[in-house]
């Protein structure tokens, strides 16, 4: 079976550069094509495999292509689904050390890995996750139990109007009212606004209310606005606010030094989200959350049960069910762990240092079309731009941009997303694969100045 699947998979990943960035026509006959009752019985492995790959897969955006520069691209390490192979085929299981002592030091030890990315020190500790939303749900959950009582309905929880969706979400799913967020303003570099901040907070001290919980972004989703961690954290210390970094997007920057001094500070956050499934361009479904006082984690999430077997005292001995919401799960260390084992932090620091090379080249690109108007420069590896406004209302000037975003898709060779800023509608560029490289942005560079062009002309005819 994994000769058969090694014989499709090869040919595709290596035909990944040639693949079109995405390909929708058609979406909606194959999903039904492939409507079908529980099988009786089976079918061969290489009749399923191979439509599985060449076909079935296909449709859609090709997320793992080196064109794709939407939302937050990731990339797909193979040597991740090599270890997952490995992982799943030993199946022990990690929630517990006893169970699993060997595979659990491994995915601690990735864990203080992370910790080490971001500054923390001795009594850190974290978890893996199946990604950022988890991540951030933890974080706020974790920082609730420590800070609030058990019934917390004046507990306020500060994050700009930047912010990932999932924060919101994780205040909902925590129990949070939505009149217990506090949605602060953003400046002209779509930072989190410290003075309107402490504003807000007074407001709600005056008032009664119990601010604990502060959120700042290592990079947002939108324009890769990085928040002024430092004054977060000079903020969260005179207020006594648990302050998260939600570094989903751009956390793992920290391992270069232009990273590093893009986000001073959030070595003081009480918790950081990273996405290896972004920043280290693992397969979807590795998250991970990290926290300086790991002891939080445990007194947030310990709960016991007759039928469970000892949890661990030692520190360094971490049952992962202890100190997270999960008790069963894959084990997600493997797949991080591989990849530096194999090839060492360098090769990520370099790749990590080319994608934010390559955002700088994309806007010294976008800046040489006079028509465009750059919005949001790369702070990390992110950045937004738009046409330049000719007079015309909003909703004319964002058909024309959308119109430039949808030229360039339509080539293939590339994929963008959009996203609003301030009713405004930005073409995004977002760099963060291991098989992006100088060609492809130069190809989006060029889509870009035809797709503008033609735009361009057609509002001249
Ligand atoms: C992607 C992202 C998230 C959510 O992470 P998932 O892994 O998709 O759940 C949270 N915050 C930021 C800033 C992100 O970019």
């Amino acid at each position: 079976m994994v000769d058969e699947a090694m014989r499709e998979l090869v040919p595709y990943i290596e035909s990944l550069p040639t693949q079109p960035a995405a390909d929708l026509e058609g979406s909606a006959a194959l999903a039904e094509s492939l409507r079908a009752d529980l099988p009786e019985s089976g079918r061969p492995f290489g009749d399923l495999i191979r439509p599985l790959v060449r076909e079935w897969a296909r449709k859609g955006l090709n997320t793992a292509g080196p064109g794709y520069l939407a939302y937050i691209p990731g990339g797909g390490l193979f040597h991740a689904a090599v270890a997952d192979l490995i992982a799943n085929a030993l199946n022990r299981y990690v929630g517990v050390w006893l169970a699993a002592p060997g595979l659990a030091q491994l995915e601690t030890n990735v864990v203080r890995w992370f910790c080490g990315m971001v500054g923390y020190r001795e009594g850190s500790g974290g978890v893996l996750t199946s990604g950022g939303s988890i991540a951030n749900l933890i974080a706020l959950v974790t920082a609730r139990r420590t800070r609030l009582p058990e019934r917390f309905s004046d507990g306020m929880v500060y994050l700009s109007d930047q912010a990932h969706h999932s924060i919101e979400k994780a205040a909902l799913l925590a129990g949070f009212a939505r009149d217990q967020l506090r949605i602060i303003p953003v400046d002209a570099n779509l930072r989190l606004r410290v003075d309107a901040l402490r504003e807000s907070i007074a407001e709600d001290r005056a008032a009664g209310r119990r601010p604990f919980f502060l959120v700042g972004s290592a990079g947002t989703t939108n324009t890769g606005a990085v928040d002024d961690l430092a004054g977060l954290a000079d903020v969260a210390a005179a207020e006594d606010l648990w302050l998260h970094v939600d570094g989903a997007y751009g956390g793992f920057f920290m391992m270069t030094d232009r990273g590093r001094r893009t986000m001073v500070g959030i070595g003081r956050a009480d918790s950081v989200t990273l996405d290896p499934h972004k920043g280290l361009f693992l397969p979807y479904g590795t998250g991970s959350v990290i926290v300086r006082d790991a002891k939080a984690l445990r007194r947030a999430h310990s709960v016991a049960a007759h039928y469970m077997p000892q949890m661990q005292d030692d520190p360094d001995r971490v049952d992962f069910a202890e100190i997270s919401p999960e008790l069963s799960r894959d084990c997600r260390g493997l797949r991080v762990w591989l990849p530096f084992a194999m090839h060492g932090a360098g090769v990520f620091r370099s790749e990590l240092d080319e994608k934010l090379t390559l955002a700088h080249r994309a806007a010294a690109g976008i800046a040489r079309i006079p028509a465009l108007e750059m919005v949001a420069p790369p702070q990390l590896s992110t950045l937004a731009f738009a046409l330049r406004p000719q007079g015309s209302d909003l909703a004319t000037a964002n058909a024309r941009t959308r119109a430039v975003m949808d030229a360039v898709n339509t080539r293939h060779r590339v994929y963008l997303t959009g996203t609003m800023v301030d009713g405004r509608f930005l073409i995004r560029i977002c760099v963060l694969s291991f098989r992006t490289h100088a060609a492809q942005i130069d190809a989006c560079l060029e889509d870009v100045a035809e797709a503008t062009r033609a735009v361009a002309s057609g509002d001249e005819r």
